[in-house]
């Protein structure tokens, strides 16, 4: 995936030695950090800062996630490699990436045409070829192809989208940050016959989810 002129695989491996250090047990997860080339996900301008654990911006006011974040997201998703995952905030691209190492299928939502457009190209650049991109507000989720075994949605709400609830497979899991715009917590969303069942799994710190079922533009 990475290519033969990768330049970056020592800092690669010493991010994934971060993570391990901070606690990160799941090899998937790792081995999908140690392939995935994260410098091509971030502007040229952050670039010599690609492999630094920690949130960068991509652009159009948004960051690219710090990896730790993402690595306990993707951690607590406990894909298997067999499923079909939706993702709302495609941002970077990068933990799309990541998703696509982990799962069969990856369907990922950005409401900013630009970030897309970027993002599209820089999942070109590293091969990834499992992931389909919507420009759109992901807060309606993406029926056509729904259910989802697993949906992570990438920005902090106000509420659960109910879009969501409804797309997500029975034995799905959903991970969502929920709360105000400076300050949510994370939340673990399971689909149970008694209606959805929300787990606190700490607190989060996300750019506004924006849309129907977020918070106003
Ligand atoms: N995980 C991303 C970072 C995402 S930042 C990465 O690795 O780079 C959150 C993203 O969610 C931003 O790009 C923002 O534009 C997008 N976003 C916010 N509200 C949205 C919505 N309703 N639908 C789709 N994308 C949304």
């Amino acid at each position: 995936m990475t290519g033969s002129r990768d330049t970056y695989g020592g800092y690669r491996t010493r991010l994934v030695e971060q993570l391990r250090a901070q606690g990160i047990r799941d090899l998937a997860v790792l081995r999908a950090f140690a392939a995935t080339p994260r410098h091509l996900f971030v502007p040229e301008a952050v670039r010599h800062r690609a492999y630094e654990d920690a949130a960068l911006p991509i652009g159009a006011g948004q960051t690219i996630s710090q990896p730790f974040t993402q690595a306990r997201y993707l951690e607590t998703l406990g894909l298997k490699g067999n499923e079909r995952v939706l993702e709302i905030g495609t941002g970077s691209g990068y933990q799309t990436a990541l998703l696509a190492a982990l799962a069969e299928q990856v369907f990922t939502i950005e409401r900013v045409r630009s970030l897309a457009e970027t993002a599209q190209a820089a999942l070109r650049a590293a091969g990834v070829t499992n992931v389909s991109v919507l420009v759109g507000d992901g807060t309606l989720g993406w029926s056509a192809y729904a259910p989802y075994h697993a949906i992570l949605v990438a920005a902090g709400g106000p509420e659960l989208p109910p879009p969501l609830v409804q797309q997500l497979a029975p034995d799905g899991r959903m991970i969502i940050p929920l709360g105000t715009k400076g300050k949510q917590v994370l939340s673990l969303v399971r689909v149970t016959p008694m209606g959805a069942h929300v787990t606190p799994i700490g607190d989060a710190r996300f750019v506004p989810l924006v849309g129907e079922h977020g918070f106003d533009a």
